[in-house]
């Protein structure tokens, strides 16, 4: 997965501070990406002797429902923001979304008074299944 850092400067993923001062493009022409769990700004050009690495940890002040959104977890798009958001913890976040179960998931979609909760199962079925995962993509940037 990961994201080119174009995309994530239009998904307003950055603040405007962090923006303007992303490089955007590599020295040897090819766009550039942002890793997963947002430590790094990488080249994906094997070939590329211009690599411009850069460290974007501690820099982005970014929320965790951001962090997450920047993992690309397309079972979960539409969902990361309103589940996660007012949350600065996986651990928080994790042990209400484990309480909670389906009803919590549908609440937080807004979609329990309209019949949502095949959906809100779907989501809170994948929200699960990524669990390791998302812990695993951004343990290095929540504790740096
Ligand atoms: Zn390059």
């Amino acid at each position: 997965m990961g994201m080119r850092v174009t995309e994530g400067i239009e998904k307003g993923l950055f603040s405007k501070e962090v923006a303007r001062d992303l490089e955007e493009v590599c020295g040897c022409g090819e766009p550039l990406y942002i890793s997963n769990g947002l430590s790094r700004v990488y080249c994906k050009n094997l070939e590329c002797s211009m690599r411009a690495f850069g460290d974007l940890r501690g820099k982005q002040g970014l929320e965790l429902w951001q962090l997450i959104e920047l993992l690309g977890i397309p079972e979960l798009k539409g969902a990361v923001e309103p589940i996660f958001s007012g949350y600065s913890s996986l651990e928080g976040a994790y042990k209400d979304i484990e309480s909670g179960q389906v009803p919590f998931i549908a609440r937080r979609l807004g979609i329990e008074k309209s019949g949502g909760v095949a959906l809100a199962f779907q989501v809170y079925k994948y929200i699960i299944v990524y669990k390791q995962f998302i812990e695993r993509e951004l343990a290095e940037v929540l504790e740096g």
